[in-house]
């Protein structure tokens, strides 16, 4: 049940604001859906007390790769299933809107939604209509630059970066050559890209090396599914990392979980994280075909990081103020503020043994669980959508 307050508090939790680097008990006060105090031993004054005594406050926890266009395609989910549904309060849509459906993407799924909802314009016209197995960006035709600057500069308030499908399947026989379209392409609207690797929808199709990729990219770029254990991946033959992989993340190269379907492998992950390379964002892809698992949430998918190894205040770092950074939004997102618009998820960390899954069904030893317990947006308290968890 969704409840609107103009004047409540938030009593006794822990609160984990990375962004300042604070991990202890506070009281925060909300009125008229912005953060009026943050303290310890708070007096209601008449506000309703919300106890959240032994819960996990944090700001607002971030999903930066979903697909959110509710009914396009087999994917298309309502962004506020793994959102505020989930305890999330922003959420990213990786690439379902070519420019074309961009504006039919503001006004018919941001502004319909409870929660916060960005978007990576796809690279190709096509965006997520046909599905992930098709050659949306093998015909030259099919990249329009004028077009996806009209429609960028009519959409900056929601627009984060532009999605480019970097597999042998998508990019056919053009093969590097979007690469280099959206390397200018970002340059000139300053927009970073955000590039998925891994070769899991078309078997029959050789993905460009990573090395060849990672050339197109700079600084603030985004690699999405760094633990796939698919063709194109960030590890060799031998499980090493590519040498140009360590190069591009030195060179400020963002890398980003993006669990999905197909693209989140517990072996493919220790191996990447022994040689300490990490990740710079912790996302679902969640989409309609991985919410009943093996993917089910954004803090179920933190959850995995932690059994990987991550302390709690790591993923909560990656879930807020890194993830705004990725985003290019820490001005608004990632932080909770005296004087600013709450914006803030409370959750449970639970002691129990659990087995986490992988996408290739791989399964490691979990012993804390993160459920989410409400999403706050401003005046807005969204408790989350029951769901089977692990
Ligand atoms: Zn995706």
């Amino acid at each position: 049940m969704d409840r609107q307050l103009t004047d409540f508090i938030l009593k006794g939790g822990r609160l984990i604001d990375s962004a300042i680097g604070l991990d202890e008990n506070r009281d925060i006060h909300i009125r008229d859906g912005v953060v009026a105090v943050i303290g310890t031993d708070l007096e209601a004054d008449g506000a309703i007390v919300i106890d959240v005594k032994g819960l996990l406050v944090t700001p607002g926890l971030i999903d930066v790769h979903l697909h959110l266009m509710n009914g396009l395609g087999a994917f298309g989910v309502d962004p506020d299933i793994f959102g505020v549904g989930s305890g999330v309060t922003t959420v990213v849509d990786a690439g379902s809107a070519g420019h074309s459906l961009l504006t039919v993407f503001q006004n018919y799924v941001t502004k319909n939604a409870k929660t916060r909802v960005l978007n990576y314009v796809n690279l190709s016209t096509l965006g997520g209509v046909t599905g992930p197995g098709y050659g949306i960006l093998a015909d030259p035709r099919l990249i329009d630059e004028d077009k996806i600057e009209k429609a960028v500069d009519a959409n900056r308030d929601i627009i984060v970066g532009i999605k480019v499908m970097a597999t042998g399947g998508a990019l056919g026989a053009e093969g590097l050559k979007p690469l280099a379209r959206a390397r200018k392409l970002g340059d000139n609207l300053k927009l970073p890209l955000l590039v998925h690797i891994g070769e899991s929808w078309t078997k029959d199709a050789t993905p460009p090396p990573i090395g060849d990729v990672l050339k197109y990219l700079r600084e603030g770029d985004i690699v999405t599914h760094m633990f796939t254990s698919h063709p194109g991946g960030l590890l060799d033959p031998n499980g090493k990392l590519w040498p140009q992989v360590r190069d591009a993340k030195d060179s400020g190269v963002l890398m980003d979980v993006g669990h999905g379907l197909h693209n989140l492998n517990f072996d493919v992950a220790r191996k990447v994280l022994d040689q300490e390379l990490f990740p710079d964002g912790v996302s679902t892809d969640g989409h309609r075909g991985n919410r009943a698992g093996p993917v089910y949430d954004l803090p179920t998918t933190m959850a995995k990081l932690m059994a990987l190894g991550f302390s709690l205040n790591q993923v909560v770092e990656m879930a807020t103020v890194n993830a705004a950074k990725l985003l290019n939004r820490t001005a608004e997102l990632g932080f909770i503020r005296v004087g600013a618009p709450a914006d803030i998820s409370v959750l449970r960390l639970e002691e129990r043994e659990w087995k986490a899954v992988d996408s290739q069904k791989g399964t490691i030893q979990a012993r804390q669980a993160l459920v989410p317990v409400y999403a706050i947006r401003r005046d807005t308290i969204y408790e989350p959508l029951p769901m089977e968890r692990p």
